[in-house]
Formats: structure tokens, sequence, C-alpha cells
């Protein structure tokens, strides 16, 4: 069966704009959200382009801050501490990749928590490790909704995850162990990848190459989850040979339309509960 995160991303988006419309209705404003974006990789032009859209369609503003390709550290930092200085913006996000001359975890880490919408900052990490509320990352958050929505229990499951990334591996282990899952997270120098991989109820894999995980790597019934966006000449696929995998497992995320469109999705949601809490709405 196809997890259809594209659906569930819709039916999530559809829920915000109501939110966004009754928030409007009492309070008479609006959350807002501030995109960083520096240099002009064309991917993450691309990934602005549908993040702004998204906040359009349900009712969040948005603003592009666009640095050149050259911009320095000291510069980044200061443009985000003056966007955690303005009061009418209540969440940031910092398109990554950054430029290779720039350190991506100390521009992060100067994001206010509570404007922090991608969860990727130290405090938000951190209460997400000690249980504690905050804002969580998007792409790990819009796998545990994938979950929700088809019933999937997770209790006492085995799920492996092949990604150790602060974007998608780490977070995942913290949501899926708060969730009773029993987490293996698999990685490069991992030994006997297949018997972490045969042995997983789920198998989520975010490698990023293309038909990476095969068909013979898991076990029947397995619930697979597909994180990757790999950029073919035929289009994005992710790391499952999807043919062969979806054959055999009981559920499968598709590339594109499963993981990534619940991302964004996420990402609205989370600028919401930022609004809601500088607001004290509760
Ligand atoms: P990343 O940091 O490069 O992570 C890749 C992970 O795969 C690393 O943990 C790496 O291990 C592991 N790996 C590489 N080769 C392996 C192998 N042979 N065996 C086992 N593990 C291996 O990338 P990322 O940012 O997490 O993104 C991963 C993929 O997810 C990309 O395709 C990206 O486009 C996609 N993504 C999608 C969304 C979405 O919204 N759908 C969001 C984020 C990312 P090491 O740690 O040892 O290097």
């Amino acid at each position: 069966m196809i997890l259809d995160g594209k659906a569930l991303a819709t039916k999530i988006k559809e829920e915000l704009k109501v939110a966004v419309e009754n928030i409007n209705n009492t309070y008479n404003k609006k959350p807002k959200l501030a995109v960083v974006l520096v240099g002009s990789d064309p991917a993450s032009c691309v990934y602005v382009k549908n993040k702004k859209n998204a906040c359009a369609f349900v009712g969040i503003e948005s603003v592009s801050v666009e640095l050149p390709e050259d911009t320095t550290q000291e510069d980044l930092e200061s443009k985000l501490k003056d966007l955690n200085a303005d009061n009418t913006i209540n969440g940031i996000l910092l398109q990554l990749p950054l430029p290779k001359h720039l350190n991506e975890r100390q521009a992060l880490n100067c994001i206010s928590a509570d404007k922090d919408v991608d969860g990727l900052g130290q405090e938000n990490m951190g209460r997400l490790l000690t249980g504690e509320d905050g804002l969580v990352a998007c792409t790990p958050s819009g796998i545990m909704e994938l979950f929700k929505e088809y019933k999937i229990d997770l209790k006492g499951k085995n799920a492996t995850i092949i990604n150790r990334s602060i974007l998608v591996g780490k977070p995942l282990f913290a949501l899926l162990t708060a969730q009773n899952a029993t987490v293996t997270m698999c990685h490069s120098h991992t030994k006997n990848l297949v018997e972490h991989t045969k042995n997983a109820d789920i198998v989520i894999t975010a490698v990023g190459k293309k038909n990476f995980l095969t068909a013979d790597m898991i076990k029947d019934g397995a619930v697979v989850i597909d994180v990757s966006i790999v950029r073919t000449e035929n289009g994005l696929c992710g790391d499952a040979d999807f043919e062969a995998v979806s054959q055999k497992a009981s559920y499968i995320t598709p590339v594109p339309g499963g993981v990534g469109p619940l991302t964004i999705a996420l990402l609205l949601k989370n600028t919401i509960k930022a609004f809601k809490n500088q607001n004290n709405i509760y």
C-alpha cells in the first residue's frame, strides 16, 4: 500500500488554513515566516519558492531574505540576529545547504529557539532528546504524521534508520523511541547493514542513492519510508528500488509524493506553533 504523503500534506494544509483564518479573525494578525537564502543554488531556489507558495496557500505571510553567495559568517549571523529581534517575524528558516565557507551549525544556533521553525538549533534538538516541548525538525515530524494517519503502531516494533544526520536520522531516533519503537541507527560505517534492515518491521532510508534499498534487504510486510530525493535524467527518485520493494513491503512512500510534501506542511505547522507560543495563544 502506498503511503500518500502528498494527500496527507494537502489535508494538513487545509486544516492549517482554517487555523490561520481563525487566528486572524480573533487577533487580527497572521503568522509570518522569514526565509533566508544565501547564494543562488538552483535546487535551494526551488525549495524556497515552494515553501513561500505553501505559506501563501495557508495564509502565512512570508518574506525572503536573499544574501549573496560571498556573505561572511559575521554578516549572516548579524542578519539572523536582526530577524530574532524583529517582533513581526515569528519563524526563521535558514535554507540549507549553506555555501561551503559558512559554518552551518553556528548559524543555526544563532536562530532564537522560539523562532527556530526547522527545529535544527541546539536548544530544540536538546528539548527533543529530553522529551520537553519544542519545535521539532520538519522531515522527521512529517514521517511521524504518516504513521499516525495510517495507524501504523510503533510500540515494540523494530525500526531501522539508514541515516544519522541532524536533519533526518537523529531527530527521528528520538521520536520513534518516544513512541516505544526499538530503534537501530545505521550509517556508512555500519557492518552487515542487511542484517539490520532484514530484522526491521520499519525501514527508514535516507542515503541519497538510487536503488540503494533492494527487495532482498527487507523482510516480507515491512513498512518502508523512503526519505531520499535523488535527481536523475528521468526525474526524481528515492533510495528504494520501488518496483521490487513495493511488492514485498506492506506500506511504502513514493518519491516524489511521499515524505517531501509533508516536510513543507510541517514547516507551516511549526510556524503557526511558534506564532501561538510568542503570543501566548493556547
Ligand atoms: P546526508 O547527511 O548526506 O546523510 C546521508 C546518510 O546516509 C549519512 O548518515 C551516511 O552515513 C549514510 N550513508 C551513506 N552511504 C551509506 C551506506 N553505504 N550505507 C549506510 N549508510 C550510508 O544527507 P541528508 O541531508 O540526511 O539527506 C539524505 C537524503 O534525504 C537526501 O537524498 C536528501 O535529499 C533527502 N532529504 C529529503 C527530505 C525530504 O523532505 N523528503 C528532507 C531532508 C533530506 P555517514 O553519516 O556515515 O556519512
